[in-house]
């Protein structure tokens, strides 16, 4: 097959495979069982959910689902050694492995869950400090505390509900309400997170899956989105999809009360100059994330990454005022020193201003190891709740 043709045809492959809606949730057993009529479930509604909370809340759990292989096992990873859930789908080969992998399927839409071993259990001695999500990599395999979680690997890394919620119809709609409203999700897949807002914030759009987000507290996302300074900078669909994602936000999420959105360090070329560029940030990211705030008073805390040269830019903006304060409580987290605020002309603090703050922190580079973006490793700058004071 021509070049051109294969593409072709694996674009059509590739292409988002949404269910029609309206749907049936894809897990919900068709029909009520005698599992409804065991002791638990005759149990009062509020020790029920604090079992399920017990047993499934408190964590975070990522989510995903991409177009891709299946994943390695042990007899098709080339020797490849099992980590945090086994044999994740960003797991990559070291192609210096005196064993090859064996060729292991086609690519298709596949769905991934795990729970997220990036730090200790809550509670636990160490858990004051946090690596902050931007250091996470368990889809790649490194879940950095695997070892201070209970159980058995890879199987503690799962979520093991399967078998709870498919005991009967009340069992999982208890256990997803407890799902969404008690953990953080992390969701990088694009993908999935377009087909997630719009079916829940567009009555009638096609479904991505069952999974409701109506009852979510709090969620993490990766945006990856080339702003400037790029060869491949994003195209006008890109654009559109990232103003689409905060417009849909509000309304398909209302419950949520923590937002953190993770702008890859692929925002920019490092050789680029933000400075030269910063019409352009202000117009595509600062103005939307401001008007996306005002609309979101339910979000306590709102956090965005990127890059700290961008950061460095804004403070150099003639009228930008550089104050030195440090977050109370955010220490831990390496917030503080420097903050200003946009818009950055905005003389005064009023009771009806919608402001940015933005702080200097030290969040952590997620693509450490790629060598164009180590340097900006201990670089990447907090964009923390705007004040609707
Ligand atoms: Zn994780
Ligand atoms: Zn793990």
């Amino acid at each position: 097959m021509r070049p051109v043709q294969s593409l072709l045809k694996r674009r059509e492959a590739a292409k988002e495979p949404y269910l029609p809606a309206p749907h049936a949730p894809l897990l919900t057993p068709r029909s009520s069982s005698r599992q409804e009529q065991s002791p638990f479930f005759r149990l009062p509604l509020d020790l029920r959910y604090l079992i399920l909370r017990d047993a499934f809340g408190g964590r975070t759990i990522h989510v995903d689902f991409r177009f891709r292989p299946p994943l390695y096992t042990s007899d098709t990873g080339g020797g490849l050694k099992a980590y945090h859930g086994g044999y994740p789908p960003l797991v990559t080969v070291d192609t210096r492995l005196d064993r090859p992998t064996k060729p292991h399927g086609a690519g298709a839409w596949r769905w991934y869950s795990c729970v997220c071993h990036r730090n200790v259990p809550p509670g636990m001695r160490g858990s004051a400090f946090e690596f902050s999500a931007s250091w996470d990599k368990c889809l790649s395999g490194a879940g950095f505390h695997c070892h201070s979680w209970p159980g058995t690997l890879p199987n503690k890394c799962m979520l093991g509900m399967m078998g709870f919620l498919l005991t009967c119809k009340q069992g999982y709609e208890d256990a997803m309400y407890v799902i969404y409203s008690t953990n953080a999700l992390y969701l990088e897949a694009l993908p999935l997170i377009d087909g997630l807002l719009r079916q829940s914030a567009l009555p009638g759009s096609p479904r991505v899956s069952g999974l409701d987000t109506r009852h979510l507290t709090s969620l993490v996302m990766i945006w990856d989105f080339v702003l400037f300074g790029s060869f491949y900078p994003s195209t006008v669909l890109d654009r559109r999809h990232f103003a689409e994602r905060l417009d849909l936000i509000p309304r398909a999420l209302p419950k949520l009360t923590r937002l953190q959105v993770l702008m890859g360090s692929d925002i920019y070329v490092e050789d680029s100059s933000p400075a030269n560029n910063m019409e352009e940030v202000e117009k595509v990211l600062l103005r939307p994330f401001l008007e996306a705030r005002t609309k979101m008073e339910h979000v306590a805390e709102f956090i965005v990454t990127i890059p700290a040269g961008v950061f460095l830019a804004m403070m150099s903006i003639p009228g930008t005022h550089v104050l030195g304060q440090d977050v109370p409580g955010k220490k831990r987290k390496g917030i503080g020193a420097l903050h200003i605020r946009y818009p950055f002309t905005e003389k005064k603090h009023t009771q009806t201003s919608t402001e940015l703050d933005l702080w200097y922190g030290m969040e952590g580079d997620r693509h450490w190891n790629n060598p164009l973006t180590m340097m900006s490793r201990f670089s990447t700058v907090g964009i923390f709740g705007a004040s609707a004071a």
